[in-house]
């Protein structure tokens, strides 16, 4: 949808269509920050439609070579408030998978909460989500574990007699997302699987899609279907 309105903003170099759907403007709407115009129901359909695709972020001006941020007051007059949260998730998403790395999602199912991973020849404090008040050690991304070392704890961990047996009986159909390293879970049947940071993961091949149109494509090409 950006890539469009991209594109098309080069041929009309007038201001008097809307840059997404090339027409006249019908309820237009002035962005806060460059002051460009669109039709109020394209730029909620651009956002909206963004929430999908981790490569809409950052969300900026697609007028021409704009590319001006989108402001936080046209995202609140634009959208719902459960549009507006499903945005901001997936921003989060989106620099959580583009910081290759540096950060990663709180452990807990659903908590959006980031941290920052630790340098792995330093001390590292645990993180402590404000949210959900679970405590992660920043290195290793297990639960904190005080007075021992990641290398101690993962061994107490996967030692097959503790009674974490049953944990890893559970786990056989989990992995870890190739981008952002968050615990991803196979559903029933199908090979995509969606990543908390809103990446679309191939589960045979852990090939990794910023929307889940991409990552179908590959499992039909590749793997000869989506199942
Ligand atoms: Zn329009
Ligand atoms: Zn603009
Ligand atoms: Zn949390
Ligand atoms: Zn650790
Ligand atoms: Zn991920
Ligand atoms: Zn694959």
């Amino acid at each position: 949808m950006a890539q469009m309105g991209y594109d098309s903003a080069e041929k009309f170099d007038g201001e008097d269509a809307c840059p997404i759907c090339l027409c006249e403007f019908e309820d237009a709407y002035q962005l806060e920050s460059c002051g460009h115009l669109f039709c109020r129901m394209c730029l909620v359909g651009q956002l909206e439609s963004a929430s999908k695709n981790l490569d809409s972020f950052p969300i900026c001006c697609t007028r021409g070579r704009c590319r001006a941020p989108i402001l936080l007051t046209d995202l609140r007059s634009l959208l719902s408030s459960d549009k507006l949260e499903e945005l901001f998730r997936a921003s989060l998403g989106s620099f959580v998978a583009s910081s290759r790395g540096t950060y990663r999602f709180c452990p807990s199912p659903d908590c959006p909460s980031v941290y920052r991973v630790a340098d792995p020849h330093t001390v590292s404090d645990p993180f402590v989500c404000g949210a959900c008040f679970a405590e992660t050690c920043t290195r290793c991304h297990l639960d904190y574990h005080p007075y021992l070392s990641c290398e101690k704890y993962l061994e107490f961990k996967e030692d097959p007699d503790v009674s974490l047996q049953d944990w890893c009986k559970g786990k056989e159909n989990v992995k870890s997302c190739p981008v952002c390293g968050y615990t991803i879970e196979k559903g029933e049947g199908c090979n995509h699987v969606e990543c908390k940071c809103g990446g679309h993961v191939c589960w045979v091949c852990l090939e990794f899609y910023s929307n889940s149109e991409d990552c179908y494509n590959h499992l039909r090409s590749k793997h000869g279907g989506i199942a």
